[in-house]
């Protein structure tokens, strides 16, 4: 489950990012939205999606704003949080102060044998339900 999560985030990152970089081959990774213009969102060669009456202005307006160079930042971002929380292994003081070692978040900690939902955290969790993971039932 732990090692599921994580390789299933950065595999779905990568995916992301490829359909980023190939959606912007055409018209570039910028992409506008002209309110006066109502229903076209142009790159820089021109329009990008434009039809008689759909997209309306709103959905223009959302898909200007998710264009691939918005995309490309957030997965950037979203990988780098994501290696901000790997996988460690400490010492710890168990009982009889004997040091025993425990698989923790690096960042936020917590002892993955006391606690199976120690890792991945709380934090990388929520960054994987962001991008649609749903926990095994
Ligand atoms: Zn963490």
């Amino acid at each position: 489950m732990t090692a599921k999560l994580v390789d299933w985030l950065r595999s779905e990152l990568n995916r992301l990012e490829q359909i980023a970089q190939a959606a912007a081959v055409a018209d570039g990774p910028v992409w506008t939205h002209n309110p006066d213009d109502g229903w076209i969102v142009e790159g820089n060669d021109g329009p990008v999606i434009y039809d008689e009456g759909s997209p309306t202005g709103d959905q223009a307006q959302h898909i200007a704003r998710h264009d691939p160079a918005a995309v490309l930042r957030r997965v950037a971002a979203d990988r780098h949080l994501l290696d901000e929380h790997p996988l460690k292994q400490r010492l710890a003081i168990g009982p009889r102060m004997k040091a025993r070692p425990v698989w923790v978040c690096a960042t936020c900690g917590g002892d993955v044998r006391e606690d199976p939902n120690a890792y991945p955290c709380l934090t990388v969790r929520l960054l994987a339900e962001g991008y649609g993971w749903e926990e095994p039932q």
